[in-house]
């Protein structure tokens, strides 16, 4: 009877219509669930504002027609929709459950009444009646898939409460793809320990999280993972609830764990502000304590949802008035039970769809879908203030941090002066060693060395503590590819147990996918320490070492060659020949004194500097004799400069100068420092030279891998001569600094660096390397170099032997005196044309002379090399 009189009055209403078309009453219904105080509570004040305001709909009034019902009956939600529609109603709103929604929807389409939803709904096609603000979740995934994406996360765990979780996060599992780092994904399951979960997470190292869970169990999962040592400075955490504000973060402030999250609502926002303050107001002591969501002030914050409830009412009355210029409306009451719609429903739904007006979510705006479009999402992160918009997220633009570099790197600072660093180290001289002290020494104070001071020097940098502390197995850390587990400093990292490792700790690309590490504060390569050269005694025929043998041989060679060709020319050429008798103008026969003998005395004589007691006359010969003297000066002259070089510096007999050398010979036995990088080096090297050295280390029994370097010197001083270690530039320096029976040998076969190593996703990297990059710039590394490598714990020692080995002579070889012998064998080919000249030209004369006509035989006076005597030779009379 009391519903009748009130559908009466409405009925009533609706007939007494304002001027412009609308009637001055406009029921609306929303269907809330008991749980949904807050949604109701928004429903209520926006059409209470709509009212007061007059700002939209300056001649009507909006009416709110509430009804609840229970969150799975949905017979329960038909019979109530049908009841506002029976009275009346122009729109229905809500419920937020989706077991009651669709049997709303399907009503409320069937009679054409517009129905808004501001709840999360997965479905990719919606009914033709709905408008729905909830962004849509194909378009919100792909939010937390940008941010991923911008963040750089290679692998992550994605812990979800229910399928719908799985569902929000479809497009972040789809961009994963079947080549990258595998992703984890977990379910946060019944119950409210969620520790075991927490602790498996743990142990695979994982510290990147996506957490996708109601609002309300946040916190406590939040808290778990705290208790359990999984909110550290390196992990990080993306939660996929927009009302992050809503929760009670003050306990995770401090930890430097990395929270981000969306929001669409910015709870700092004016308006936003303003209806927190007057629901505030509104509310009794009671009614507080009813509220679902509170956060720590016992205040009442503003959900998504419910600001999308408040959002959606104006979107109502802003198309209403849109439509009230275009159309007479009225609004009718509806029987379920007839077939029955409302004819401005389309209208209406469809001016929603083209409005675009700015409401407490932001842009409201919808595509031809009618999927909300265009809206923009803060990023928001957990910071020591508390939450703190560090950017935005658009469907258009993606991610666009607004947080400067400047801003973030001071944050970090601000948080490592807080901080005590875990330093986790090995000792290895120079870099860290114990301290020589006759008290007993605790903590810090036990160690010094190059990283000792380096730390310090950081510190001083940044201004945090630290605490050296030394890896218990005292290795560097190599990866075990069975167990895919790591060892030495880096394992130690990964367990979290250190924050830093400095030691002399080489960066590798094995390393690097493991932890993070600074930019390097010492360059090096690998190199091969080995026993100094012994010294040879003199040798009984040094003189010769000069000069290489080939040179000698050519040498001897060259002696003949042109002791035979002057014996040639001089017969040849008419001028060498003489009178023996100068006061006979027609003597029997001419004499020549070049016999082969005496060319081979002419020729030595000029190579020993002596000279003899004949000279050639003929131009040919003459410059036989001239090219030979020329070829003489200069050997001997290099053969006396090298001479002295060879008589001052003492012979060293090395039998390896190269790692090819090692590689050639099976003799000399040659080993790395185990589960470092050196032997990495070896084991993974493409070069053949490398992969026979590791070869041959790996065949080796016993072993030829030392467990550190100084039982790699100690062998190579104990092998004398048959060990040699491969061992890193640096640490050699050091030690050839001191052990003056060793020596580096050949070069660097590779170039690396040392870094400070940290857990993975370490905030403080960029801080550090930048301290690093501080301590080079102003010449702090260079000094501690200098300090620890030459100056303490016995630097320098060796400095006198280095000067005196450093220099060597060498023997000449033919390249380097080649040259003479071509000028020499050019300086015979042009005496040989002269010698054929000078044949020829006194031949003519002799045949001018005598009346010699061609065809005739040669004149006997120009036959040359006829007749000859052993020492002297004569033409023979004619
Ligand atoms: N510095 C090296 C490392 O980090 C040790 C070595 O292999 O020589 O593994």
């Amino acid at each position: 009877m009391a519903i009748n009189l009130r559908t009466l009055l409405i009925l009533c209403a609706l007939q007494w219509r304002c001027s412009n078309g609308l009637p001055e009453m406009i029921p609306i219904g929303g269907l809330f669930h008991p749980s949904d105080d807050k949604q109701e509570i928004a429903f209520r004040y926006a059409v209470e504002k709509i009212n007061s305001d007059r700002a939209i709909l300056p001649r009507s009034k909006l009416s709110a027609q509430i009804e609840k019902i229970p969150p799975q009956d949905s017979f329960h939600a038909s019979k109530k929709v049908c009841h506002l529609l029976r009275t009346g109603v122009a729109a229905i709103f809500g419920p937020q459950s989706a077991h009651t929604a669709s049997h709303v929807q399907s009503i409320c389409d069937t009679m054409e009444i517009p129905h808004l939803e501001t709840r999360w709904d997965y479905r990719l096609r919606r009914e033709s009646c709905l408008v729905n603000l909830y962004p849509h979740p194909t378009t919100l995934s792909k939010a937390y898939v940008d941010l991923v994406k911008a963040w750089g996360w290679k692998s992550f765990t994605i812990i979800y409460e229910n399928n719908e979780g799985l569902v929000r996060l479809q497009e972040l599992l789809k961009a994963h793809g079947p080549y990258e780092f595998p992703i984890t994904v977990r379910q946060l399951g019944e119950g409210n320990d969620y520790r075991p979960l927490l602790k498996q997470i743990k142990n695979s190292a994982e510290s990147h999280i996506v957490l996708d869970c109601s609002t309300q169990r946040i916190y406590d999962v939040l808290k778990q993972a705290q208790q359990i040592g999984m909110m550290s400075d390196y992990h990080s955490y993306l939660l996929t609830s927009l009302d992050l504000h809503g929760v009670d973060l003050e306990e995770f402030k401090y930890g430097g764990t990395n929270i981000t999250a969306f929001r669409l609502v910015d709870p700092e926002g004016p308006e936003v502000r303003k209806i927190t303050r007057d629901w505030n107001l509104g509310m009794d002591a009671k009614n507080k304590k009813d509220f679902p969501l509170m956060n720590r002030d016992n205040e009442t914050f503003v959900k998504a949802e419910t600001a999308l409830m408040y959002d959606a009412v104006h979107l109502f009355a802003k198309a209403l008035h849109d439509l009230d210029t275009s159309q007479q409306i009225d609004i009718k009451p509806l029987s379920c039970d007839a077939v029955d719609f409302w004819p401005h429903g389309y209208s209406l739904i469809n001016y929603m769809k083209v409005v675009e007006m700015r409401g407490l979510t932001g842009i409201i705006k919808f595509d031809h879908q009618g999927f909300r479009s265009d809206f923009v999402l803060d990023i928001i992160e957990l910071t020591r203030e508390g939450l703190k918009k560090i950017g935005t997220w658009n469907s258009s633009e993606g991610v666009n941090f607004t947080r400067t570099y400047g801003e973030a790197y001071t944050q970090i600072v601000e948080i490592i002066q807080n901080k005590t660093f875990v330093v986790t180290t090995i000792l290895s001289a120079p870099y860290v060693m114990r301290k020589e002290a006759s008290e007993k020494l605790i903590g810090n104070a036990q160690f010094e060395g190059y990283a000792v001071d380096l730390i310090h020097e950081i510190s001083r940098v940044l201004g945090f503590n630290y605490t050296i502390k030394l890896a218990p197995d005292g290795r560097y850390g190599s990866l075990n590819r069975e167990t895919n587990e790591w060892d030495g400093m880096i394992r130690e990292l990964l367990d979290q147990k250190a924050d830093l490792a400095i030691a002399d700790l080489t960066i590798t690309y094995d390393r690097e996918q493991a932890v993070d590490f600074t930019m390097p504060f010492m360059n090096l390569g690998i190199s091969i320490l080995y026993r100094k050269p012994i010294k040879q005694p003199p040798n009984l025929f040094s003189f010769l070492s000069p000069l290489s043998l080939d040179v000698w041989i050519y040498m001897a060679t060259a002696y003949l060659g042109v002791s035979v060709l002057l014996f040639i020319l001089a017969r040849f050429t008419p001028y060498e020949w003489h009178n023996p008798h100068p006061c006979n103008p027609n003597p029997d026969h001419l004499e020549n004194q070049f016999s082969l003998n005496n060319c081979m005395w002419f020729a030595i004589g000029s190579l020993m500097q002596q000279g003899c007691d004949f000279l050639p006359k003929a131009v040919s010969t003459r410059m036989v004799a001239g090219m030979w003297w020329f070829f003489t000066l200069i050997m001997i002259s290099s053969y006396t400069a090298n001479l002295a070089a060879f008589l001052t510096v003492e012979r060293m007999d090395s039998p390896i100068e190269s790692a090819e050398d090692l590689a050639k010979q099976t003799k000399i036995k040659y080993g790395a420092l185990r589960g470092g990088s050196t032997v990495a080096f070896f084991r993974d090297s493409n070069f053949s030279t490398y992969q026979r050295m590791w070869a041959f280390m790996e065949s080796q029994r016993p072993s030829v891998f030392t467990s550190s370097n100084h039982e790699g010197v100690e062998q190579v001083v104990k092998g004398k001569g048959g060990y040699a270690f491969l061992m890193e530039s640096t640490s050699i320096e050091y030690v050839i600094e001191r052990n003056c029976e060793l020596t580096q040998v050949g070069g660097m076969l590779d170039s690396k660096g040392y870094g400070i190593a940290m857990p993975p996703n370490s905030p403080f990297r960029t801080a550090i390397s930048g301290a690093i990059l501080k301590l080079q710039e102003e010449g702090k590394l260079h000094i501690l170099k200098t300090r620890w490598w030459k100056e303490k714990r016995g630097g320098g020692a060796c400095r006198d032997d280095t000067t005196k080995t450093s220099s060597t002579a060498n023997e000449l070889g033919l390249a380097n005196v080649g040259g003479v012998f071509v000028v020499l064998m050019g300086g015979m080919g042009v005496a040989c044309v002269i010698a054929v000249c000078e044949f020829v030209w006194k031949s003519r004369k002799v045949a001018v002379e005598e009346r010699w006509l061609f065809g005739q035989s040669l004149p006997e006076k120009v036959k040359p090399l006829e007749d000859f005597e052993p020492t002297t030779s004569k033409f023979p009379p004619n």
